[in-house]
């Protein structure tokens, strides 16, 4: 029998230690059960059956942000989007609710209910927060009226509905984050989808891509790609020509930049972010707001014990995605289980592929291989590469399929 909401009722008997190699069983504590969390859990209980393995999630139900664009492009369900947790493997205790805080010294973790989990390691995996302090005027408040999006869920579907109401001839506008930020192609491939859309329902519209930094992923694909599909219709606006935007008014649906007021009938706010609140109750967040990280095993350069994954770490030139995310969660597993027996960790390699479509079937995708060098998660010379910028569009076809496929197979691997 699998063991469900473990701390609902059994928390006592869990956190008993077995013994193992003669002594009290590793616990491994894992906070967050998005691509890296929950990977990382399957992965260490593959790898080394006798740890004690808890994961910590708040949600009930994770839903995905890689493919919530095209929710918000008409092209798919939010449905499409979310996973449960039932299907995770025996001995994975789930504990379901909200860690609140870590002590370090003591090497425990506080639950939302005062409940404390004791570990010998532990694995941050909340991914990102929005940094509230980031950009005037953009408050908790302002989200119901800009949606972010960035989280999928409601915010998806807020911005779904607001386009769907908006008469054709709208302005909709894209306000883009600098580096870093989760999903570096993800704000060009929701401006190629809103397009979508809108050249298919409400033709006149335009869209605005107002933007804090003048080169981003895949821009020459993007580009190329939206002059082709969609001619006339997508503005992109970099930093050196103004296109930052230092503040927001959510009454009036306006975006301030150094140049002009912008009014938007949607207004799209993709604001700076941080790492998952917990990181910085911990510790481990610097003063950037991300998670130093040792490349070689993730553990933490600012506590012990305590390992960084996914989006909230700072990976050198891995890009903060989900496919980066689980490549992480792996390599992070088996240091984990390593150390916890004694043994030597081997020098981890990652990989990552961000697939982005720009039409329903038109894929691109950028793709590298990385590994700890001087300090830092860096890319192996000559690893990587992009889609072409000429190519037919059998090909653009066949990369969306791709896409699809890779979504597919990475959620089923991690959620069952
Ligand atoms: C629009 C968009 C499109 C994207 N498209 C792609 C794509 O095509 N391909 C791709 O590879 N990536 C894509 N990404 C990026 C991808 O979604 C993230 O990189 C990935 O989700 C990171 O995984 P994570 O596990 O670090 O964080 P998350 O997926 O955010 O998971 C973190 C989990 O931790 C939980 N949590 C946080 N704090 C706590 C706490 N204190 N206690 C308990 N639980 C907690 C949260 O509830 C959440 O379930 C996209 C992102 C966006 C926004």
């Amino acid at each position: 029998m699998k063991r469900r909401d473990f701390l609902g009722a059994a928390v006592g008997i869990s956190l008993i230690p077995t013994k193992l190699f003669g002594q009290a069983a590793p616990r491994v504590v894992i906070v967050g059960g998005g691509f890296a969390g929950a990977s990382c859990a399957r992965a260490l209980k593959q790898a080394e059956p006798r740890i004690a393995v808890t994961l910590v999630e708040s949600s009930a139900t994770y839903t995905a942000c890689p493919f919530s664009n095209a929710v918000i492009g008409g092209l798919r369900d939010l449905k499409a989007q979310q996973f449960a947790y039932q299907n995770l493997p025996d001995g994975i205790d789930f504990a379901r609710t909200t860690a609140t805080a870590v002590d370090p010294a003591a090497r425990s973790v506080t639950l939302a209910d005062g409940r404390r989990l004791p570990y010998d390691r532990l694995v941050l995996a909340p991914g990102i927060d929005i940094r509230w302090d980031g950009l005037p005027g953009y408050d908790e408040l302002a989200v119901d009226r800009m949606p972010h999006a960035w989280r999928a869920g409601p915010q998806t579907v807020l911005l779904r509905r607001q386009l769907e109401a908006m008469e054709d001839g709208g302005l909709v506008v894209i306000a883009a984050p600098a580096n870093p930020f989760r999903c570096p192609p993800g704000p060009y491939e929701r401006a190629s989808l809103i397009a979508h859309y809108l050249k298919a329902k409400k033709p006149r519209s335009k869209l605005l891509i107002l933007d804090a930094k003048d080169a981003f992923s895949k821009q020459r694909l993007f580009l190329n790609a939206w002059n082709e599909l969609y001619p006339g219709m997508v503005e992109w606006v970099p930093l050196s020509k103004g296109g930052k935007v230092t503040s927001v008014d959510p009454a009036t649906n306006t975006l301030v930049t150094d140049f002009a007021q912008h009014r938007a009938a949607v207004a799209n706010v993709i604001p700076p972010q941080k790492a998952g609140r917990i990181a910085e109750a911990a510790g481990v967040a610097d003063r950037s707001g991300w998670c130093p990280i040792d490349p070689a095993s993730f553990e933490s350069k600012l506590q012990p014990n305590i390992h960084v994954i996914g989006d909230a770490a700072i990976a050198g030139a891995m890009p903060k995605s989900a496919f980066a995310a689980n490549s992480q969660a792996k390599a992070c597993a088996a240091v984990v289980a390593s150390l916890l027996s004694g043994k030597a960790a081997a020098n981890p390699k990652l990989i990552n592929t961000c697939y982005s479509l720009v039409g329903p079937e038109y894929g691109i995708s950028v793709a590298g291989v990385y590994r700890p060098a001087d300090g830092q998660i860096a890319e192996v010379p000559g690893s990587g590469g992009v889609s072409p910028l000429e190519a037919p569009p059998a090909t653009r076809a066949l990369e969306a399929a791709y896409g699809e496929a890779w979504f597919r197979t990475i959620t089923g691997e991690v959620f069952g």
